[in-house]
């Protein structure tokens, strides 16, 4: 199949909610019928994300998404691709915004013989009555679980100063400040280590 009849066969097959858009909410419907011949693609910009990780980190721009779509197990469906975005993230230590590329890895399946309190990570439960699954609601969620909980700018990042508020990194304030209690010092790299490679 030639990469323009693809792209025509996916504008036919996917399409925008038109219920979901009279509620102000984005969607991106898939046909399941549709899967039976093959192959959807799905590439375009998804709907921006509000007030993401509790406002440490802001998209500048919509994500990107290249997804390709399959039949899955139990009359479900499969969807791998990637998404880029370019977001802005805060410093937790030294509260400067950094601008950050980013790309995710997708790969989730949607199952109608999962129930909703038994969907594992990356599985989610499919109404088998519906004839059209909504992507956006688990890529939305897919998006905001790999979001880093603890963004530093930078491993050694020394933050503000905790008396006077000095950017540390910019040099000492000449504040006495007592040094950390070393029992912490487990806890804070294990909550620290998901960060340095993100
Ligand atoms: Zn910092
Ligand atoms: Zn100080």
């Amino acid at each position: 199949m030639s990469s323009e009849s693809t792209q025509t066969r996916t504008n036919r097959l996917t399409e925008r909610a038109n219920h979901g858009m009279d509620k102000g909410l984005p969607a991106i419907l898939i046909r399941r019928a549709a899967l039976a011949d093959g192959e959807v693609a799905w590439n375009g910009r998804l709907p921006a994300v509000e007030a993401l990780g509790e406002n440490q980190l802001r998209l500048l721009s919509a994500p990107v998404a290249g997804l390709r779509i399959t039949e899955s197990i139990n009359d479900g469906i499969r969807v791998v691709g990637t998404i880029d975005s370019e977001v802005e993230v805060r410093c937790r230590r030294c509260l400067v915004l950094q601008r950050r590329e980013r790309s995710l890895e997708i790969d989730i399946r949607f199952d109608p013989e999962v129930a909703t309190w038994d969907e594992a990570p990356g599985v989610y439960r499919l109404d088998e009555r519906l004839e059209s699954v909504d992507l956006w609601p688990a890529l939305s969620e897919e998006l905001i679980l790999s979001l880093p909980g603890y963004p530093v700018c930078r491993a050694d990042c020394k933050g503000l100063c905790g008396m006077c508020g000095s950017d540390l990194n910019t040099g000492s304030c000449g504040c006495e400040v007592s040094e950390p209690d070393p029992r912490w010092d487990a806890l804070r790299s294990m909550a620290e280590a998901d960060e340095i490679d993100d």
